[in-house]
This record gives structure tokens, C-alpha cells and sequence, in this order.
């Protein structure tokens, strides 16, 4: 489907639409576009340490508005999974204050100690993460509880090329510890994100486009979801990191300015 056809983007966030806290050249202008013809977009982030407001709130210094449904985290995505299957399951979840009330305000129960026999144990970006939870989260992963993960990013990213440990390193962990358990995993570049989107508003595969920085997680999701995906060479892949590699974006564009002018 072409791109002028297609009903709604779904954007990367840092390296796409801003670097830092500065809008990259032309991404208002094209998010202004998209409103104009009345074609839907998201900003989807893998980081599920936080929610939607605290990205509306950043977008908002930096001077653009977006109301908080556009905004999609791996936390959103996870939750709409388990509805599909299990409406107000009990979770015994890792996860902060943020990642707790996207699943107590849409309905499910959280467990927190031991013998509470949680359908789902799920680990999010918990930045609250203690001895207790690692230990309890591990007998119920052994006992054979569901066991999901939002992410599986290492560490994330900070200013001056400092880093956080992430979900997948708490992953690691975990499998460590539970005789090589592993998660299912929703969020880039696992397809199930892609899938809780179209769930989410409705929408088909042909639909939709991946607009992004990273081969290996943007690009790779848009594979893994039978997507078409747009690269944008303003974050981290290069032109050569294209021709180097086996993951083959449908559209390569210098920049969201250049999917703009494209759209015209
Ligand atoms: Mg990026």
C-alpha cells in the first residue's frame, strides 16, 4: 500500500522525532500533516517505567501537544495482551507506580505476596525492583505461573552515554535463577506490540508503517509484524549500516522533513 494510503504511523520516539529534548527538523510539521489529512499516528516506546503523561509532559516543553492516547508504551501493549485472553487476571507484577495503575485502572488484580496463585507474573522496567519481588517472581516463575515481558531492551539509554539496567538484563536474572526460564516478550522488536496497536484501534497490517532509527529493533519489529517500516538516518543507523545489513526497511528517508515532503 502506499504510503499516502496508509491510516496511521506509528513513530519511534528518540532518533526519530527528537534527539534529547529537541524536535529533529520537521517532525511538528509532519505530526501537523498527519492531523490535517486525518491520518492517525503513535508514538510508541518500549520504556515501561513510564507512562503516557510523562511523555505528553516532555513533548509539551519542547512545545508540542499531544493527548495521552497517542502515546503507546510496552506497559499498554502487555496489558491489552493479557485482556485478549484474561479479562481482571490476578499478575503478580514487576513493575513502578506507573506500570501498576496501567493495570489496576483497566481492571486487574495485582498480588504481591507469596500463595496468591497469580495467573500471570509479569516483569516490566521495575525501577522499584527488591529482593522480595525478585525472590517471590521467581517461585512463581519455577511453579510454572505465565510468565511475560514487557521489554527486552539491556539498558536504557541516558544523557552523556550513561546507561540504566533494563528489563533484559532483569530477564537474564531470572533466567539464572529459574533453571533458564524465559518470558514471552511483547514490546520492539517482538511482533506483539505491533499486534496490541491493531487491536487497539481496529486496524489491518496493510494499514499501518513503523517509522524509526534502529535497524535492529524499528525495522527488525516491522519485519516480525508483516509490516512496512520507514528508516529515518537522523538517530543511529547509517546508509552503510543499510548495506551491511539483512534487515530491509520498505522506505529509507534523510528525515521525518523528508516523509513530509513525500506525503505531499
Ligand atoms: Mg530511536
Amino acid at each position: 500500500m502506499n504510503l499516502k494510503e496508509k491510516k496511521c504511523f506509528i513513530f519511534d520516539m528518540d532518533g526519530t522525532i527528537y534527539l534529547g529534548d529537541n524536535f529533529i527538523d520537521g517532525s511538528v510539521e509532519l505530526l501537523e500533516h498527519l492531523d490535517e489529512r486525518k491520518t492517525k499516528f503513535v508514538f510508541m516506546t518500549n520504556n515501561s517505567s513510564k507512562n503516557s503523561g510523562v511523555y505528553c509532559n516532555k513533548l509539551k516543553k519542547m512545545g508540542y501537544e499531544v493527548e495521552e492516547e497517542k502515546i503507546f508504551t510496552s506497559g499498554e501493549a502487555t496489558r491489552i495482551y493479557i485482556n485478549k485472553f484474561k479479562p481482571g487476571a490476578k499478575i503478580f507484577l514487576l513493575g513502578n507506580e506507573y506500570l501498576e495503575a496501567e493495570f489496576e485502572q483497566n481492571g486487574f488484580t495485582l498480588v504481591k505476596g507469596r500463595d496468591e496463585n497469580p495467573d500471570y507474573v509479569v516483569l516490566g522496567f521495575d525501577t522499584t525492583l527488591t529482593y522480595e519481588k525478585i525472590w517471590i517472581a521467581c517461585d512463581y516463575i519455577k511453579d510454572g505461573v505465565e510468565y511475560l515481558a514487557t521489554h527486552p531492551d539491556y539498558v536504557c539509554p541516558l544523557p552523556a552515554g550513561k546507561t540504566m539496567p533494563d528489563t533484559g538484563a532483569m530477564i537474564k536474572m531470572f533466567e539464572a535463577a529459574t533453571g533458564g526460564k524465559l518470558p514471552k516478550i511483547i514490546g520492539k522488536p517482538n511482533s506483539l506490540i505491533i499486534e496490541s496497536i491493531l487491536d487497539k484501534y481496529n486496524l489491518k497490517q496493510e494499514d499501518v508503517v513503523m517509522v524509526g532509527d534502529r535497524l535492529y529493533t524499528d525495522m527488525k519489529l516491522g519485519e516480525n509484524a508483516g509490516i512496512d517500516t520507514i528508516l529515518v538516518l537522523t538517530g543511529e543507523a547509517t546508509r552503510e549500516d543499510v548495506e551491511n545489513s539483512d534487515i530491509l526497511p520498505t522506505y529509507i528517508f534523510e528525515s521525518v522533513k523528508t516523509i513530509h515532503e513525500n506525503l505531499k
